[in-house]
């Protein structure tokens, strides 16, 4: 079977988030399993372009309503990442430094979908599967059946990923003459609420759709952003996997990037001593529990509740908790921790900006990782937390209800509370506090962590089982 992953982030290419993760293992794990599966993405101007080896293999123009745009495919000589990696070059549209926030958002996306469309019917390459994810490649189930110049794929299945159902890509009705030629009574597919919607146009379009957990679809019939009842009139072709992680990458035994490796059985010393590594560089106190918190700053993530939520814990616990904040967003958001850091010294520290390495070494020092969600998809931060022995503490939502275990529950092992509130948080905190400062507690709950196991085998496995049913 032949399918065909298309995204705009896919790690170590280019990632902002957690559908960078997913792009960037699941394939690898799809092929362990027979798939011929490939990633396609846009060519960004970013380190990995710049130090990696291409090989040119197909070249084309295409209209974008008056503008001709010529694009060049690209493929990754050496395959380094474990799969066949494809990047289109669109030359001013998609070379950028970073994906997202430009303003010609719309044409960028649309001119991405357009040549990839363009180049697998030149080059006579037909997938069995086209796994889209999330909705800047949105329009793509609708092109395949709808549009003139690719009729050839209108059998082609094509299963629509949702990461985060909160960005939907919408666009005004002006952009719509810049998609490729499409049967115009078919318009209303593509339209939601007077706008083109290309989440809403994907989940209509595609053959099934997945989203990243059980427990977010679930919520999505009830809370999307203004789609809940498409998600719902659709829940017949919706599928909840939830994602893995990428035991190759993610991994204490083997992390090149954390000071001290470690295992389970190594892990109460392993961990204190990369702790120590990181409490001296930020001048922290080693002897005290460490919090942490590795995030976007969005109120989806409730980044905008952590001041109070630091407030709130450090006036109630003085002396028994240092925290760690690592984070970029919201400019108001980094505004009020800043103050915050004068406040506390040496009881807060933080790193606004994003740097991968950091993040390894904080899941490895870290005692517990809160995570106050208002929205999650699914979470990666508290599986690779877990994965380092390193304790979340929750909001019971989405993918972190079907993660994490309460320790109250049998076989817990984490802290989840109701509310996205800095009361919840912070009661949650000293629940934790309270629990892990009884004797051998603390081992015991990391020992379970880190034996779960989220390795991405079985997901993979349900995707295939997927597109197998398609
Ligand atoms: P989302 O995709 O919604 O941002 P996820 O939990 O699915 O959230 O994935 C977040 C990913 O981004 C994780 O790999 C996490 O370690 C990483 N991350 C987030 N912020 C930063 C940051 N400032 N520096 C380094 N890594 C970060």
């Amino acid at each position: 079977m032949h399918v065909v992953h298309l995204s705009v982030e896919c790690f170590p290419l280019a990632k902002v988030g957690g559908l960078a993760d997913v792009v960037g293992a699941l394939p690898r794990y799809q092929r362990k399993l027979g798939v011929d599966a490939w990633v396609v993405c846009p060519f960004y101007d970013k380190p990995f372009t710049r130090d990696h080896n291409f090989s040119s293999i197909a070249k084309g123009s295409f209209f974008q309503g008056s503008e001709e745009l010529h694009y060049e495919v690209l493929k990754e000589t050496s395959d380094s990442l474990g799969f066949p990696l494809y990047l289109i070059h669109i030359p001013s549209k998609l070379d950028r430094q970073e994906i997202y926030c430009y303003p010609d958002e719309a044409e960028q996306w649309i001119a991405f979908q357009h040549a990839f469309l363009h180049w697998l019917k030149n080059s006579q390459i037909k997938p069995d599967v086209i796994n889209c994810h999330d909705h800047h490649v949105g329009l793509i189930p609708f092109l395949t059946k709808h549009a003139s110049d690719f009729k050839e794929f209108e059998n082609v299945k094509t299963v629509f990923t949702v990461h985060n159902g909160q960005y939907q890509g919408w666009m005004n009705w002006s952009k719509g003459i810049l998609l490729p030629a499409f049967d115009t009574w078919k318009w209303g597919l593509l339209d939601w609420d007077g706008l083109i919607n290309p989440l809403a146009v994907a989940i209509k379009c595609c053959d099934a759709f997945t989203t990243v957990s059980e427990g977010y679809l679930q919520e999505l019939y009830r809370q999307a952003n203004g789609l809940e009842d498409l998600f719902f009139s659709e829940a017949a072709k919706g599928y909840g996997i939830v994602n893995g992680i990428d035991d190759a990458y993610w991994n204490p035994g083997e992390d090149k990037l954390i000071p001290v490796n470690y295992d389970v059985e190594s892990s109460k010393k392993g961990k204190a001593k990369n702790k120590k590594v990181f409490c001296e560089k930020y001048g922290l106190d080693e002897t005290l529990p460490l919090l942490t918190y590795i995030g976007r700053f969005a109120t989806e993530k409730g980044a905008d509740l952590l001041s109070e939520i630091v407030v709130n814990v450090f006036s109630n616990n003085e002396n028994k908790i240092s925290i760690f904040i690592l984070g970029s967003g919201d400019t108001q958001i980094q505004t009020n921790l800043e103050k915050l850091l004068t406040e506390y010294p040496g009881r807060l520290a933080a790193f606004f900006g994003y740097n991968e390495t950091l993040a390894h070494e904080v899941y490895a020092a870290a005692d517990m990782i809160l995570m106050p969600s208002r929205v999650e998809p699914c979470g990666l931060n508290q599986l690779y937390a877990m994965k380092y022995g390193t304790i979340p503490i929750v909001r019971r939502i989405g993918g972190l209800k079907d993660t994490v275990r309460d320790v109250s529950e049998k076989k817990g092992y984490g802290f989840v509370f109701p509310e996205a509130t800095p009361e919840d948080a912070a009661s949650a905190i000293e629940r934790a506090l309270d629990y892990i400062g009884q004797r051998g507690k603390m081992q015991t709950i990391r020992r379970k962590e880190m034996e779960l196991d989220f390795s991405w085998d079985k997901s993979a496995q349900q995707y295939i089982d997927l597109y197998n049913r398609l």
